[in-house]
């Protein structure tokens, strides 16, 4: 794949008032040409971690698509016990959804849904993918979010967040990982 330089922020044309869902699916479908979020699986690189966030009146969608590399250390099945307590403590961790999104506190977000099939590993490449609902009692409050599953993933070189917030469509490239998003 190439690896064309990208800009920090991008902005992405788009209508402004539409369900989260849609949003996402507008999100992946308006990505640019080769980037990593349209890859089918087994495509990934490592390394690269994706993530899509959408805020809708008190809804806060988080996505998080990470190589199996970036979530564990290795792709293929675990070897050890020590491997093996890896792979069940990063699987509880995404089921649970769990510090994977710091949002300030006055904006009263909790998680009202988490979906996540663990995936299999020894065959190839293997991604964790994530899907987090949250219902914000303030919503206004919800200045930035802070991706904390950047400090427990390993090895990520580069985080693609795709935004869709109430001002817009951006993407941006994050490579600090204690980075706050703004969604103003
Ligand atoms: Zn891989």
């Amino acid at each position: 794949m190439s690896r064309h330089p990208r800009p920090h922020i991008r902005r992405i044309p788009g209508p402004r008032s539409f369900g989260v869902a849609a949003a996402l699916a507008l999100l992946s479908m308006t990505a640019p040409a080769g980037a990593d979020v349209l890859d089918a699986p087994g495509k990934h690189v490592h390394g690269e971690v994706t993530l899509n966030i959408a805020l809708e009146g008190r809804k806060l969608l988080l996505e998080i698509e990470a190589p199996a590399d970036q979530a564990l250390g290795f792709e293929r099945s675990p070897r050890d016990d020590l491997e093996r307590a890896a792979v069940k403590a990063v699987d509880e961790w995404f089921r649970s959804g769990r510090s994977m999104l710091g949002v300030p506190r006055a904006a009263g977000c909790r998680l009202v849904e988490a979906k996540f099939t663990p995936p299999k590993l020894g065959s190839g490449h293997a991604d964790y993918n994530g899907r987090y609902l949250f219902d914000c009692a303030s919503p206004e409050a919800l200045e930035w979010v802070e991706v904390w599953a950047l400090r427990r993933l390993q090895g990520v070189e580069e985080a693609v967040v795709n935004l869709i917030t109430p001002a817009g469509q951006r993407q941006e490239t994050l490579r600090d990982r204690a980075a706050r998003i703004s969604l103003r």
